[in-house]
């Protein structure tokens, strides 16, 4: 690694613009928002249109199918805004750039800059790097390639972020040890690390005094957290509940296997910690579990569904599924089937499987055909709709705390959150913006729901009591999230 050289922090802050397409998860989207926060001292200030950017970062995702291909095709648009734009630097970070950075070089030679999740801290340097090579170009060098696995972890060189609106996201932990034999993940995050507690203490506090009300904790696995200071995720949250002002804690992604029961008991006893969970499981096989190394079985995850239950019993859950796992035969599917009508979960995720390159699972016989996999898929998702219908049904006549996020897409109505991640709307002022406030469910779209205010004339509308009507509580449209 080149000595990093000194970059004066630019006179004119927001003189050049920064776009940032971000492919995935929200672990993505929290480093895209540490990338903008890197090169804010160099004088990049975002803009959302790609024609208008001096730099262009791909975020890219590996998970979903095809996702090389996405990433070259938006390459090639690039290409042409480049050629109009000689200056304009193009990056590609993320886990695409991990896998596959030496052919994103040699197959796009116009990217300026590529690199992988763990060293998007030295972007400011890799940028001047750029610049230099293009003001010598006998120095001959064409782009920055940089995906190592520094040891010097990169948040140490971030600076604090900071609370852009009242929930936000906080990365404790990155990578995964577990290597389920369908995933990327090991090969391009590396192995799991966990940011020390005192830390992640400091940025919430940072975070809550910018105005976030709700924190959601993000990691691969968020909860193998083992930082310096907390003896585990449960340890952590009850930290950070100690937070005044830190209404809301969520956490993603979950692995069943670190489901502990210090976590399970936060559940119960840390009233900050939303009832809901996304637990994934993939498959309710116990065939298919073990042959993609997922390390429990699927009674084992219904104990940790139970024991949540106990622990709080307004708990729900998400998950994610994969249809057509090489293996999976109709057995292993109604297994799946009757473990998802068994647990009723609230949301989900579910994908056909693909073979992603390098992993064990895409050299594995038999692999299962597209159509039956695509039919699976289908009926997968028809049963998981019918029940996220039925559990929004259900919250019609309840009162829900509400963290009100922003505008709707009405005049007058107000977008929030339910404890259980539902969008839900209603009309009101817009001073309440950032406020948790008790509404009345009174009306279900799709994926929304449709409040009205429940502190009234009428007083304090507790759960499960008709909602009464008044003409300043008319209903705006509902619109989904
Ligand atoms: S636990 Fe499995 S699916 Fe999740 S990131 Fe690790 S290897 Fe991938």
């Amino acid at each position: 690694m080149a000595d990093a050289p000194n970059i004066a922090p630019a006179k004119t802050p927001g003189r050049k613009k920064l776009f940032i397409k971000t492919y995935g998860c929200q672990m993505n989207v929290y480093d895209s928002g540490r990338m903008a926060d890197v090169l804010a001292p160099l004088g990049y200030a975002p803009t959302d249109r790609p024609d208008d950017a001096d730099m262009v970062i791909l975020n890219t995702c590996h998970i979903r199918e095809k996702a090389a291909e996405k990433v070259f095709s938006d390459l090639g648009r690039l290409r042409a805004l480049k050629t109009a734009k000689a200056d304009m630097l193009i990056a590609v970070a993320g886990c695409v750039a991990q896998a596959e950075g030496a052919e994103i070089m040699a197959r796009a030679p116009y990217v300026d800059i590529v690199l992988g999740p763990q060293t998007y801290h030295r972007l400011p340097e890799m940028v001047a790097r750029t610049a230099r090579a293009k003001n010598d170009p006998a120095a001959g060098q064409k782009g920055v390639l940089d995906t190592e696995f520094p040891a010097e972890p990169k948040f140490d060189h971030l600076p604090a972020p900071k609370a852009d609106g009242p929930t936000a996201f906080l990365s404790i932990q990155e990578g995964c040890d577990k290597f389920c034999t369908f995933c990327v993940v090991p090969y391009t995050r590396g192995a799991e690390y966990s940011r020390p507690a005192a830390d992640i203490l400091r940025e919430a506090r940072g975070l809550v005094a910018g105005g976030a009300a709700e924190i959601t904790l993000l990691g691969q696995n968020v909860n193998a957290y083992h930082g310096e200071g907390a003896r585990g995720l449960g340890s952590l949250i009850r930290a950070l509940a100690e937070i005044d002002g830190l209404a809301r804690i969520r956490y993603t992604t979950s692995h069943p296997r670190d489901m502990d029961d210090d976590l399970i008991k936060a559940h119960g006893d840390v009233p900050q910690l939303m009832p809901f969970l996304h637990l994934p499981v993939q498959s309710g096989s116990d065939k298919i579990l073990a042959s993609m190394n997922r390390g429990h079985t699927r009674d084992d995850y219904r104990r940790i569904v139970d024991k949540l239950r106990d622990a709080r019993a307004d708990m729900a859950l998400s998950s994610d599924f994969i249809t057509g796992y090489p293996g999976e035969a109709d057995r292993d599917f109604d297994d799946t089937m009757e473990l998802i009508n068994e647990i009723g979960f609230v949301q989900s995720f579910s994908f056909k499987y693909s073979p992603r390159p390098g992993t064990p699972a895409a050299l594995m016989k038999p692999q299962v055909p597209d159509d039956v996999k695509t039919a699976r898929l289908h009926l997968l998702q028809q049963v998981l709709d019918i029940h996220l219908r039925n559990f929004n049904k259900d919250c019609v006549g309840r009162t829900f705390d509400v963290l009100l996020t922003g505008s709707g897409r009405y005049p007058g109505q107000l977008v929030g959150r339910s404890p259980y991640l539902q969008a839900v709307h209603v009309m009101a002022d817009p001073k309440h913006i950032g406020t948790i406030v008790p509404l009345a469910i009174v009306s279900v779209e799709a994926y929304s729901l449709g409040a009205v205010w429940a502190e009234d004339s009428f007083g304090r509308i507790s759960c499960g009591e008709p909602v009464p009507t008044s003409p300043g509580n008319a209903l705006a449209p509902v619109v989904s999230a």
